[in-house]
């Protein structure tokens, strides 16, 4: 044989000299394979394979020593068969049929169905054993999309280090190790070092908490094994498996199908092409592209139509959605919100570092000072003028908001998404399920001219249990023509209800088949009499659904249910007391006057339609309408009463009637007297400029499809305007991906649109959202805080060195001790400021714009003055303490010390709201920082042999007195010019957009 194919485990033979096989008897085979030992699994699959080969009698393998023995016919089989198909199991290929060995990767759509059964090795009635699966499992690996690897924590971490900051300070660490000074190049390599750590640290827990979401809610498939339908996790499918799909079914792996009755695949995502196309099981030629394959099932795309059964040939990032998926991982992401911010800010501190250093290196040159002190000058200069401690800070702000978000409501692809949802000015949101509890109930069914309204439990004699007759009209007919409509109901529906109350499904049919129990009809008999031919799905495009049944009587019969608006137009008779007489105007006036009320009343509208085997093609019959009300979330009007405190609009999207939509909206609030709605057929009529102007007051969309949401996102954003996007269809995902940020449903959602969105809603829950914007909102307060807390010390440490130089004394602090006070003073209290709960206030001022930078307007300006004032404070402790005859390293530690109190003093301070002045109440861990940040400092001038790292010296007792002195007067007059003019006046949310 060829050399065995390198897989994990090896064959060894016993008994076997160096010349091969000279101790094998004809007709016995015996051969250690160490792995099947312990390996019940292996041995399993082993000794059934091996059975399965011409001629072979029995196959045994030990337990204990792994010894797999074999007996076999010498003239049907010989040791090389054995030999290669035992090399083929190790090494992990699926086995090739008997005499095939060595065929190129078959193309599957080019093979007949029962040659790639064959192939696979499975049955197509019986499919796989568990445990030829579970053995398969292993061997292919989970069947899921890991669209990138997840990048190591190695990767990671190199990541982190491409920022132009870091490049500065490793010039920096390079200059400072030239000048002999090695200690701080180590530290300043050191800072980003543990810059880079702590930023991978974050990235791997937001990659862990998505991993979680999508455990919690993975997809399932239904697969045949051992001859028995269940339903497993997507993630178990193996190549030979044999799945059953229907319409509605996100096809779970690549599949060549068996059988298809009617079957058609919708598969956007993978060609582009939007039209589902028909699928059947006969081979093509080997060359068609992949959009006309018809005999395969993709993964990730969508079944539109029919029923079928196929045998997955690849699973996981083999399949042709995984072949994408590794294309695409190589694609960047855009930068975040947060990281154009950051960049914003550091790059200019990082330019101006650059140029003050240099200016500072000539001044001193030109004041005749030594070029190397002034190069150690500028070098300090520039290390205090860098926010080191910066981009921890701010990581570690990101993850906490949304480590917190994470734990309730939301999960955040990155931890910078949190921020931009807080900044973001309107929420375009879904009606079913998101603003309503998406559990509903029929309340009303129009029939033959007569309404039918929901009762309690049981309806007064003679009406049908759950529904009373209501109205004043004449009627001709009873409870029969409403029974009838609900039968259309049943037969024009895929959801099953479960025994349990929490039936699940889709919630819109879950309450048409409880309304048809309520008037005693049975589900499954009136299923079982009507089997179904044909079936053409419900989407949010066509928003109907039809089926084509065998009536018992033997003739076809097609039902149909979904907006009126869709199906009224194609009526032509009506089902009046059992018969189906025409339909008149007046009778057409009276179904839309129904279809108006009830839809006015709130209630989703469904029009039930029929065509009986006698009647011709183009007659379609009424059965009835059915209203369904969709109970509003208890917990929306409050959670929309603070979007407008917040300054946040909310435009409510559905595929509902406008009147539905209007009703639901008046009651919310999100209509009101000045906005506008505007239904997918006025979006259709407009352009792009004419949507964009009317899009400052829109605030209900109705009857909309997935694109008309893509192009309401657009005209929001052509205003300029920060818009998050709900979405929890297939065909939302372009309008979730455009948004700003994208929210996916974590319940009902679909795959495609949780990859698409930034954001997914554990709960479906509007409250939920605004919730998380409170977060986000308070991570970027946070993050602002943190920035005007690093930025004041880089501030002072920057004056006081000009002033050192400007006043020919040395510099007052060297770079080791302002990498000191830059990482030890920011880093401890930032967590803290990270921490810090939202505050009751944030909810009630309009969102920051886009635009705006890190540091909020008017704190540029308190942030210098506190700057040139804890400078000064630090230069003068410097000048007092030399001026009395302390030592340099004495005056230095004294500034070192005067600057570490500042910081700590202002930590209370940054809190505070620029504008208003208000602080919240310290938390505990700011407390406890602080404290740290104080003992850090004794430690470092007391604990002996620190100094000799720092060039500090313990400070006698009495010097603490000029340095207390000063820090107190620099803060109190700090905080006489912050307390400033009164705030102005907020402006009112209601001015916003
Ligand atoms: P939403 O955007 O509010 O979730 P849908 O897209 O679910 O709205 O529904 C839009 C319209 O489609 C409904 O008003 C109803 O008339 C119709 N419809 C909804 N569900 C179904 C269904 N399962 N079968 C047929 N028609 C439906
Ligand atoms: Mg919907």
């Amino acid at each position: 044989m060829t050399g065995r194919p390198g897989g994990a485990a090896t064959l060894r033979p016993i008994g076997w000299s160096a010349d091969g096989r000279s101790h094998h008897v004809p007709g016995r085979y015996l051969v250690r394979i160490p792995e099947a030992g312990p390996d019940g699994v292996l041995r399993a699959r082993v000794e059934r394979l091996v059975l399965g080969l011409p001629g072979a009698r029995s196959a045994r393998t030990n337990p204990r020593t792994g010894r797999l023995l074999v007996y076999y016919d010498p003239d049907a089989t010989g040791p090389d068969d054995i030999d290669r198909l035992l090399a083929q199991i190790l090494s992990g290929e699926p086995a090739p049929p008997a005499g095939a060995a060595g065929r190129p990767l078959p193309a599957w759509h080019a093979r007949p169905a029962d040659a790639v059964v064959a192939d696979l090795r499975t049955h197509p009635r019986l499919g796989l054993t568990r445990a030829e699966a579970a053995w398969r499992l292993r061997r292919t690996g989970p069947n899921a999309i890991r669209p990138e690897d997840p990048p190591g924590a190695w990767q990671r971490f190199l990541r982190q280090l491409n920022e132009p900051m870091v490049a500065l300070l490793l010039g920096v660490a390079g200059l400072s190790a030239a000048l002999g000074q090695v200690l701080d190049a180590v530290v300043v390599v050191g800072i980003v070092v543990v810059n880079g750590v702590i930023g991978a640290l974050q990235e791997g827990r937001a990659a862990e908490a998505l991993a979680h979401l999508e455990r919690l809610s993975a997809p399932v498939a239904r697969v045949v094994r051992e001859g028995r339908l269940e339903v497993v996790p997507a993630e178990m499918l193996v190549p030979g498996d044999v799945v059953a799909v229907r319409a509605g079914d996100r096809v779970p792996a690549d599949l060549r199908l068996l059988r298809a009755t009617g079957l058609a695949a919708e598969e956007a995502a993978l060609t582009g092409e939007p039209a589902p196309v028909p699928k059947g099981t006969r081979p093509v030629p080997v060359c068609t592209p992949l959009a006309e394959r018809s005999p395969l099932l993709f993964m990730g795309t969508h079944v539109t139509a029919g029923r079928g059964r196929g045998v997955v040939v690849a699973t996981g990032m083999a399949t042709e959605m995984g072949r994408i998926a590794a294309l695409l991982a190589g694609a960047a992401p855009a930068p975040l919100l947060l990281q154009q911010r950051m960049q914003r800010l550091v790059a200019p501190i990082v330019r101006a570092t650059v140029a003050a250093a240099a200016v500072l290196f000539g001044l001193g040159l030109l004041r005749g000072t030594p070029a190397g002190a002034m190069l150690l000058a500028s070098l300090s200069t520039a290390v205090a003028a860098l926010p080191e401690g910066l981009p921890v800070s701010v990581s570690v702000a990101t993850a906490a908001a949304a480590y917190r978000m994470g734990g309730r409501l939301a999960v955040a692809r990155q931890p910078a998404a949190v921020e931009t949802l807080g900044s973001c000015q309107v929420i375009c949101t879904d009606k079913t399920g998101t603003l309503t509890t998406g559990r509903m109930s029929v309340e009303a069914v129009y029939a033959a001219g007569t309404f039918w309204l929901r009762s309690g439990p049981s309806g007064p004699g003679g009406v049908p249990a759950g529904f009373a007759r209501a109205g004043p009209e004449p009627v001709q007919a009873g409870a029969d023509d409403l029974r009838f409509a609900l039968r259309v109901g049943i037969l024009c529906s895929d959801t099953r209800l479960a025994a349990m109350p929490p039936a699940d499904g889709d919630p819109t049919e879950v309450a048409l088949l409880q309304a048809a129990q309520a008037v005693g009809l049975d589900i499954t008999r009136e299923r079982i009499g009507c089997p179904r031919l044909r079936e053409w799905p419900f989407s949010s495009d066509s928003r109907q659904m039809a089926v084509l049944c065998r009536e018992p009587d033997g003739g076809p019969a097609l039902y149909v249910k979904g907006a009126p608006e869709d199906v009224l137009p194609r009526l032509s008779r009506e089902r009046v007391g059992g018969e189906e007489v025409p339909l008149g105007p007046a009778g057409r006036a009276a179904a839309a006057r129904a279809v108006r009320q009830m839809a006015r009343a709130g209630l989703r509208v469904l029009a039930l339609a029929y065509r009986p085997a006698h009647l011709p093609e183009d007659e379609l019959v009424l059965a009835g309408i059915a209203g369904l009300w969709d109970p509003p979330r208890p917990e929306v009007p409050e959670a929309l009463r603070r979007c407008r405190e917040a300054g946040i609009r909310v435009v409510m999207l559905t595929g509902d009637h406008p009147e539905t939509a209007r009703t639901l909206g008046r009651r919310l609030g999100i209509l009101d007297g000045g906005g506008v709605l505007l239904t997918g057929t006025e979006i259709d009529r407009m352009d792009d400029g004419t949507l964009a102007a009317v899009a400052g007051r829109l605030q209900v969309c109705a009857r909309v499809t997935p694109h008309h949401k893509l192009r309401v996102v657009r005209a929001l954003q052509r205003l300029g305007l920060a818009v998050a996007m709900t979405g929890d269809g297939v065909n939302d995902a372009p309008a979730v991906r455009a948004a700003d940020t994208g929210i996916a449903m974590g319940r009902s959602g679909t795959d495609i649109t949780r990859a698409a969105a930034d954001l997914t809603l554990l709960d479906d829950n509007f409250a939920s959202i605004v919730a998380a914007v409170e977060e986000g909102r308070a991570a970027f307060q946070n993050i602002r805080r943190t920035v005007r807390y690093t930025l004041v010390t880089n501030a002072a440490e920057v004056a006081a060195m000009v002033g050192a130089v400007a006043l020919g004394l040395p510099p007052p602090l060297l770079p080791v001790q302002l990498l000191w006070v830059n990482l030890v003073c920011d880093g401890l209290p930032a967590l803290a400021l990270a921490v810090d709960r939202p505050g009751p206030d944030l909810m009630t001022r309009p969102p920051v714009p886009p635009g705006e930078s890190l540091l909020e307007p008017g704190a540029a300006r308190s942030l210098l003055l506190q700057g040139l004032l804890a400078g000064a404070g630090m230069l003068g402790t410097f000048a007092l303490l030399l001026r009395h005859g302390a030592g340099l390293a004495a005056a230095r530690t004294g500034a070192l010390a005067a600057l570490v109190l500042t910081k700590l003093a202002y930590l209370s301070g940054c809190r505070r709201d620029p504008r208003t002045g208000a602080a919240p109440p310290p938390n505990r861990l700011l407390r406890a920082s602080t404290a740290a940040s104080g003992a850090l400092l004794l430690a470092t001038l007391y604990v002996p042999g620190v100094g000799r790292i720092f060039g500090t010296v313990p400070l006698a007792p009495a010097r603490w007195a000029p340095i207390g002195g000063l820090v107190a007067a620099q803060h109190l007059v700090g905080r006489l010019f912050e307390a400033g003019p009164p705030a102005p006046p907020r402006p009112s949310p209601q001015q916003e957009g």
